[in-house]
């Protein structure tokens, strides 16, 4: 039941009716008996710093945002969390006394499914595929996490360049590298942890991959596709040909989303049965 003091919550995007975070953190309401209520925004491009401001001045408690605003919001808020700034993106506002402070639930929602998986970073040798602005999120949270390297692998040469010598300042440790996706066959490991961050492959793309030799798959133990949709991308099907193990990114949203709702929620939190329950619900749209 929502009441007259109901928290209002909601996601601002352009366009926005695709997000699964309005049934998911209703979903997590409703399971959880909050007093909440979580509503979908589109916001154009020009009217960003008007929406932030409408939504103080409405008394949402926070917002998360979502392409293309998760930099564009950044000028207008009180203040940034450390892992918003090193990342140089905002998924999550929180209410404050003068506006609203930003984070980045992306980098710890991954590290958390990932450690759900019982999957190492530390020490190991690691490849990111992309260098768009989940892959600066994905960059970040295993440099934090002390991967003993990180190639990024990017179509455009330029910017996978300037993303390794961002997080090497950031991190003062030389472990970024930089390379072309077409350069794979240089790569001097056999036994990588991937995160696929590039847009390819997602639905309705469904059946590519941004590398598609077998031959790359054989250098790759463990893969995250940051994609949800399909359930079982291409570079998720080609690294389990080739012996790997591979999970998808619904995890990875899911625990960004509960990351974001114990931030305007401290003092909740959210049993595993729920979870799962939610996750399933998610499953079942994204069949549809
Ligand atoms: P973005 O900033 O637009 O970056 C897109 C990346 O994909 C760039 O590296 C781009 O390369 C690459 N790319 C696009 N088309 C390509 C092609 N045909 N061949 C090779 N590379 C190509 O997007 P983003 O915000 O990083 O999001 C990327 C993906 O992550 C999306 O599918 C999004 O849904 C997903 N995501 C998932 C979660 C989650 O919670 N699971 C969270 C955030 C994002 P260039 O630099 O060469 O253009």
């Amino acid at each position: 039941m929502i009441s007259g003091k109901a928290m209002v919550c909601g996601v601002i995007g352009n366009p926005v009716g695709h997000s699964l975070s309005p049934m998911m953190h209703n979903f997590f309401g409703t399971a959880l008996g909050l007093d909440f209520v979580y509503v979908p925004c589109h916001v154009e491009n020009a009217d960003v710093e008007t929406a932030l401001k409408g939504a103080y001045a409405l008394g949402f408690q926070g917002l998360n945002v979502t392409v293309p605003h998760k930099q564009r919001v950044m000028p207008y808020l009180a203040e940034l969390d450390e892992a918003a700034k090193g990342i140089g993106a905002v998924n999550t506002l929180v209410r404050q006394e003068h506006g609203y402070k930003g984070y980045n639930t992306d980098a710890a929602g991954l590290l958390q499914a990932m450690e759900e998986q019982d999957v190492e970073i530390r020490g190991r040798d690691c490849l990111v595929l992309g260098a768009g602005g989940a892959a600066k999120a994905v960059s970040y949270m295993l440099m934090k996490e002390r991967a003993a390297s990180v190639t990024v692998l990017n179509r455009t040469l330029d910017k996978a360049r300037r993303l390794a010598e961002e997080m090497n300042l950031l991190f003062g440790r030389d472990a970024m590298k930089a390379a072309g996706l077409e350069d794979w066959e240089k790569l001097p490991g056999e036994d990588y942890l991937a995160v696929q961050t590039t847009s390819v492959g997602m639905y309705p793309q469904a059946g590519h991959a941004p590398i598609e030799n077998p031959a790359f798959y054989e250098r790759i133990r463990m893969a995250v596709d940051i994609i949800y949709t399909p359930a079982e991308t291409e570079f998720m099907r080609l690294v389990r040909k080739a012996g790997g193990r591979a999970m998808g990114g619904l995890d990875m949203l899911i625990y960004q989303g509960i990351i974001a709702l114990k931030l305007w929620n401290p003092q909740i939190t959210v049993p595993d049965d729920v979870v799962r329950k939610a996750r399933s619900r998610m499953e079942e749209i994204l069949k549809k």
